[in-house]
């Protein structure tokens, strides 16, 4: 049987990176690079799409882009001076190749390749209004609604039918697309899933986080606006702001879990933030302990934050195997409580006897929680008092987020001191909504929050046509605090 890690297996999943580059030699090989810094986006494939000034070329696969994309052969295949890439971790449509992106259709006005980072949240209700009138869909995924609104448009330039076909669609999307006679990015009115613009040399280069420009060498210029359209082409760069003004929502989990810590979002070093964030908990949630040791890797910048502010020392107390991959095989029901161990194992001679504060990003399932504080206390741990870098996780994403179902998150179904029960922690306890935006430099504006932080409060920022129709009754389990 195969798996998902243990310690992965509980947390909300990032969809999916985009990646696009005009005016570069070798594009697809930019991209390439740029897809492996942003791996951590979506595991479970990848693709890209090029053009050499006559043709468009394409490769899709299941898999890392290592492997699928460091091959002399496809690289050479991939021509041209302009492409667009994508990695996927399936939020909507079946895990299937059909699925993979970047999209692509010829339309009345030329060819058209999509790569979609996010989720529309009225895809299935749009999708059965254009199959009533006639669209036959290959894929199961939301992006092809909008290459559909695209081809059944009647304005005359695909940049054109692009804006109006926008118009018609709710929800998160962060865009590149490619033609022949240009690229465009684009972001959705609210901004809820990042896109950033860089250069290249002459070329002009997006992604959805910084990370992807170190690794080719290009600077970060800004990130794409919310509600901005840019259209690259020959003649340089043009920005557009098609749709009616909106205040921005940007997801604020991409800055608790989701972007790199080595990336920049809104001009900000997500490592910083995550160290403030730390900070902040520290303040909200003081105990009297030994040590503050984070879960490894991505509780490690809160966990110094943390640390800093409380003064108590920081260590690694939980080791991360490198060696293991994201996924492997367990070979049967006996031993498979022992695959917690291939990766991550307690630090006993340091843990043994001492109060440790356990720092994590989020709970989700609680599944996670539950193994490491055992682990803790199977090392020796004294006390172990949990601190989690968000607030509790009560609702679900529709925004290109892998998220379990309302009813599946444990924040749904109990308070925090149940929850304290559940993972057998000696104390819980989560940072405040409030605290979190002040950590990003904010005062949350409760009648009109500055982001996306629906998973926390519920207070969605878009309409949910689809989960309207199919989910009329919503659960309501606990009340947000
Ligand atoms: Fe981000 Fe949560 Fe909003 Fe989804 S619901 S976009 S994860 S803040």
């Amino acid at each position: 049987m195969q798996t998902t890690h243990p310690f992965d297996d509980d947390k909300l999943r990032e969809e999916c990176g985009v990646f696009g580059v005009w005016g570069a030699d070798g594009a697809s090989s930019v991209v390439a690079l740029g897809l492996h810094a942003l791996q951590h986006r979506g595991q479970e494939a990848a693709g890209i799409v090029s053009h050499d000034g006559h043709n468009f070329h394409a490769h899709r696969a299941m898999g890392h882009v290592a492997g699928n994309f460091d091959r002399d052969d496809i690289i050479r295949k991939l021509s041209g001076s302009a492409a667009i890439g994508h990695v996927r971790y399936s939020t909507t449509g079946e895990t299937a190749l059909r699925n993979v992106q970047p999209l692509f259709a010829d339309l009345a006005t030329g060819g058209f390749a999509v790569a979609h980072n996010g989720n529309l949240s009225n895809a299935l209700t749009v999708r059965d209004k254009l199959i009533e009138r006639g669209s036959i869909f290959q894929s199961t995924s939301d992006t092809e609604v909008i290459i559909h609104l695209v081809a059944t448009s009647t304005k005359p330039t695909a940049v054109k039918r692009l804006k109006k076909a926008l118009k018609k669609v709710e929800g998160a999307y962060s865009l590149v697309c490619l033609l022949p006679d240009g690229l465009i990015a684009c972001r959705d009115p609210l901004g809820v899933r990042p896109l950033v613009m860089g250069k290249y040399n002459d070329a002009y280069v997006f992604a959805s986080e910084s990370v992807a420009f170190d690794v080719i060498g290009a600077d970060y210029i800004r990130d794409v606006e919310p509600g901005e359209l840019i259209v690259v082409n020959d003649d340089g760069l043009q920005s557009f702001h098609p749709f009616e003004e909106q205040r921005p929502r940007p997801c604020i989990f991409e800055h608790v879990y989701f972007s790199r810590p080595d990336s920049i979002i809104e001009g900000t070093s997500v490592y910083h933030t995550r160290k403030a964030i730390g900070a902040e908990l520290a303040r909200e949630a003081p105990v009297e302990a030994d040590l503050v040791v984070p879960v490894p890797d991505s509780g490690v910048p809160a966990a110094i934050g943390y640390s800093q502010a409380a003064d108590i020392p920081f260590e690694l107390g939980i080791i991360r195997s490198h060696y293991v991959g994201r996924t492997f095989i367990q070979p049967s029901d006996g031993v498979r409580h022992l695959g917690v161990k291939l990766k991550h194992n307690a630090n006993s001679a340091l843990i043994k006897g001492k109060r440790i504060v356990l720092i994590d990003d989020s709970i989700v399932r609680g599944t996670t929680s539950l193994k490491i504080v055992q682990m803790m206390r199977d090392a020796g741990a004294a006390e172990v008092h949990m601190r989690i870098a968000s607030p509790p996780t009560r609702h679900s994403c529709f925004y290109g987020v892998d998220t379990p179902r309302r009813e599946k998150l444990l924040a749904a179904q109990m308070d925090v001191e149940a929850m304290a029960k559940h993972i057998h922690a000696d104390s819980l306890a989560f940072i405040s909504l409030e605290g979190l935006y002040n950590a990003l430099g904010d005062h949350r504006d409760a009648a009109h929050p500055q982001r996306c932080d629906a998973c926390f409060s519920g207070d969605y920022p878009t309409s949910l046509t689809d989960r309207d129709r199919e989910e009329p009754e919503q659960l309501d389990l606990v009340d947000a605090d």
